[in-house]
Formats: structure tokens, sequence, C-alpha cells
């Protein structure tokens, strides 16, 4: 066991963070709390198969399989060393969104994501998934729930709280939906938010793993301006750590992607306003968080081309909108 593995053990809020969360999910279920739409025996399968699932570099499933993409994929020597080595825990300490910790003497390296955070980043990337079924072909009474299941989510996202009456409501109507229509309504949005949570988590891991790339952990870059760049720095490796995920993971002949996917990754940093005092204004270490949304603008643009920028744009604006999140210009 190498050092980074100790510190993960002694850290880590939960053992495996999808099982015990679909367990805790089971329960609420038995209890009329939640609704899940499938049988108990399924459910207790899932929770089996989640049992013999084995997470080598963090307590989440889905940061396992981020770094194993891009881990695979790669031939580059430093972010393979590093990913090599990396453990990532997912710890329960309210004030962390995120922290890198100095490499370790016997070259494993520890990175620290916090519970909370990566909850706000599950309910917003439900909240985002939702305007993108509005350009999915829907019949019948399917927009009216898909309304309602906007209101639902935003209403999730503001109280911070995965099972609020009006989601369970709405859920019922979902299934109704497919069972009416057979028309996949449910496993599109499922879809669609599985799909930005995980461009979100790349970009959000990404972000500390650029840390340890750029050698912030080793030698600490100084208070005030040149820490500010180190996180931009981290930002723009965030975006293209997240772009490597993706065309690993969802490789395609034409690499064409929906917006979604791009727009996932503004999901972490907007999430994150809602824990940050001001969003306007840098701390004294700190680039605002408008700073760094600008950022990652600015990242994309490189990257998309002019319509898919300009698309990936607007939905983000729509859902700073939907948030009442006071909206960046350009
Ligand atoms: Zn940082």
């Amino acid at each position: 066991m190498n050092e980074a593995d100790e510190v993960f053990n002694v850290q880590i809020s939960m053992a495996h963070v999808q099982r015990e969360k679909m367990e805790k999910f089971a329960q609420l279920c038995k209890e009329g709390k939640a609704i899940s739409g499938i049988s108990e025996e399924e459910l207790a399968s899932i929770i089996q198969d989640l049992n013999n699932d084995e997470v080598s570099y963090s307590n989440d499933m889905v940061v396992d399989m981020i770094i194993k993409y891009v881990l695979e994929n790669t031939n580059e020597e430093k972010l393979t060393t590093i990913l090599g080595n990396i453990k990532i825990a997912n710890v329960e300490r309210k004030e962390v969104i995120g922290s890198a910790y100095p490499q370790y003497m016997d070259g494993s390296y520890y990175v620290e994501i916090g519970e909370d955070i990566e909850k706000r980043i599950c309910l917003l990337s439900d909240v985002f998934a939702v305007l993108f079924m509005f350009n999915e072909k829907l019949v019948g009474m399917e927009n009216v729930i898909l309304c309602e299941l906007l209101k639902a989510t935003k209403n999730r996202y503001f109280m911070n709280e995965e099972f609020t009456e009006d989601f369970n409501s709405v859920q019922v109507y979902m299934m109704i939906c497919d069972n009416t229509y057979k028309d996949d309504f449910t496993d599109r949005y499922i879809a669609y938010a599985r799909e930005i949570y995980e461009m979100a988590i790349a970009f959000l891991i990404g972000h500390e793993i650029g840390h340890h790339y750029y050698g912030d952990t080793i030698g600490k870059p100084k208070q005030g301006m040149e820490r500010k760049i180190a996180e931009l720095k981290a930002d723009a490796f965030a975006l293209d750590f997240a772009f490597k995920y993706l065309e690993n993971s969802y490789p395609n002949k034409e690499n064409i992607y929906g917006i979604h996917f791009f727009a996932g990754t503004y999901v972490p940093l907007i999430a994150s306003a809602s824990i940050c005092k001001n969003i306007f204004e840098d701390g004294e270490n700190y680039p605002s968080i408008l700073k760094r949304l600008l950022g990652v603008q600015k990242g994309l643009q490189k990257i998309l081309t002019l319509t898919s920028w300009e698309e990936t744009k607007k939905y983000r604006d729509f859902l700073l909108k939907i948030i009442q999140f006071p909206l960046p210009t350009n």
C-alpha cells in the first residue's frame, strides 16, 4: 500500500459511493419516500453488482471510469505517471470542493473532492438535462411533464436535496409517459443527465490533476497573482482532460458530439458558486467564479467550431437564467 492509499482509506466518506447511495435509495423506496420504477429484486441485484465492483483509483465508479479511459488512451508520460499513481477520495468535509496534496515520497498522488459539491453537480446536471430534452421529439403530454420536471429539478437544486415530493410525483408522470407512448422518454432524459454529469466530474477532477501536472503541489505558487494564474491554468487543463475523456469514452469517426457534452464542462463552476461568498470578486489567491467561467468559455472557443461554441454558450445562458445566476457578458 502506498502513502496515498493510506490517507485515502482514512479520509473517504463512503467506501463505495454508488453502492452506499444505492443502499440508501433502496431503503427510501421501501419507506415510500423515493420512487425507483423497478422492482425490489432488481434494486437488490444492482446493489449486488456494485458490491462486486472494484474501484481502483477512487471510491467512486464514475471517477474511476474517467481515469481509466484517459489513462488507457494517453501515451504522454507525465500524465500516465500521475494517473497511474493517483488516489481520489470523496470526502464529507463541507469546505472541500477539491484539493490536490503534495506528491508523496513514494511517488503517489492524492486528491480530495467534496461530497457536497459532487451532489450539487449531480443535481445541476439534472436541471441541465431537462433543457436538452426540449429538442427531442416529444408526444402527447410529454411537453407538459417536461415543464414539471424542470420545476422539480430546479427545486431540488435550490434545496440541495435529492428526494423531494414534487420530484417523486414527476417521476410517476414520466413512468406513465413511458408506458403510454413507449418512446423511452425517461431513458433519454437519464442519458442526458448522465453524460452532462460525467463531463462535469471529468472537469472537477481534471482541475486537481492539473495542479499535480503543473507541479503546483510541489513548488507552491506564490500568494496572490501567481496562485490565481495557477487556478486558471488548472481549469484549462481540466477542459482538455474532459475532452480527452469524451473522445475516448464516446469515440465516433466524425467526432460529432451533442452540445450537452460540451456544456457539461461549465457545471462544476456554476455549482460551486452556490457555496462561495462572492462570484464577482477575486479572493486573495483565487480568481472569481465569473473569471473562471469566462476562462472555460475561451477554452471552449479554441476547441469547438463557431456554431458548436455558440450553441454551447446559448445553453449555458439558458441554465444560468433558470437558476437565477447573474449572467456574465461574453
Ligand atoms: Zn485549484
